[in-house]
């Protein structure tokens, strides 16, 4: 086993970008290995990225974890939190000014408007969904369901009315406007609006702007950027060429490219993941303790055994 990230010969660069709000587990383990095997074959770069802007959740215990795991994986980052690098930082919590020239961009540019809906106009408006699954709780697991991290409900648009070509709200225009404030801004989508792309792994994909999603929340009122607008700013910057990431992701994938073309920058390529599930046919979340890196490993287990055990996939 190499200890060491092998130079680049080609232009590739990957990214692993785990969000420290639990220990790994085999799902996490085989989409990060994949993501390193696909570096390797291209001669390319791989980037490691601490997605930590949950404020309740991330913990640095598991930043920490999380890398000495995939280490002991066997998998090998040039750039990152512990090795720097020329787009340092490489933790999201301390990237706030490239988050906020994104959305001060895409403000400008006349794709956001502010949303003042608290949870429970959201809650009524969408006949009472559940929590978790609204906007500012991206990725919470409650009543033991794990809750995608884009799964945003659709937005019934009602604060969408009152934007247009005449100012309607009272207040500095958006023009004059620049910090976000402790409201929601959220990125108007044209409904009806198709957006394709091609998968590397999954084939081609299709989603409608208005029916798979709605207007979504780019910046959250409680001062954090969304993952959205964190995941597409720091992949541009960070020069990211493709993603590789679990399959639960993909409408966010059509959600990005929508930003992407808003703020100028060019797609990269995507492999998404089919996502590993436990024996009840359920996504793995990081609650399934018994299946964590350092479960698995305590219990004995090689690498090897972790990547090539017999576990369901979903079809
Ligand atoms: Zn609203």
């Amino acid at each position: 086993m190499a200890s060491l990230a092998p130079a680049p010969t080609s232009g590739y660069r990957g990214r692993l970008a785990p969000s420290p709000t639990g220990y790994l587990h085999v799902g996490h383990a085989r989409t990060f290995w994949t993501a390193w095997q696909r570096t390797r074959e291209a001669g390319g770069a791989l980037i490691m990225r601490m997605e930590d802007l949950d404020p309740e959740r991330s913990k640095s215990i598991y930043a920490e974890a999380a890398l000495e795991d995939l280490r002991w994986l066997g998998i090998r980052w040039l750039e990152g939190p512990d090795k720097g690098g020329p787009f340092a930082p490489y933790v999201q919590s301390k990237r706030r000014s490239v988050y906020l020239a994104a959305w001060k961009r895409l403000l400008r540019r006349g794709y956001l408007y502010p949303c003042r809906c608290s949870r429970k106009d959201l809650e009524s408006a969408l006949g009472a969904p559940h929590e978790s699954s609204l906007p500012g709780s991206p990725g919470s697991q409650s009543n033991g369901k794990l809750e995608p991290l884009d799964d945003e409900p659709i937005y019934p648009g009602t604060c969408r009315r009152f934007q247009g070509n005449t100012p309607q709200l009272p207040g500095p225009t958006s023009s004059e406007i620049e910090t976000p404030g402790d409201i929601n801004w959220r990125f108007r989508v044209r409904d009806g609006e198709v957006v394709e792309f091609v998968d590397l792994n999954l084939g081609p994909q299709r989603f409608v702007a208005g029916v798979d999603f709605g207007d979504f929340v780019v910046w959250r009122r409680d001062g954090v950027p969304s993952y959205q607008l964190a995941c597409v700013a720091d992949d541009a910057a960070m020069g990211i060429t493709e993603v590789v990431r679990g399959a639960d992701l993909l409408k966010s994938t059509a959600r990005q490219i929508l930003l992407n073309r808003a703020l100028g920058y060019n797609n990269p390529a995507w492999f998404h993941c089919r996502l590993v599930v436990d024996h009840n046919g359920r996504r793995l979340a990081k609650r399934h303790d018994s299946l964590s890196l350092r479960a698995l490993r305590q219990r004995g287990l090689t690498p090897m055994n972790i990547l090539s055990a017999e576990l369901p996939v979903e079809a």
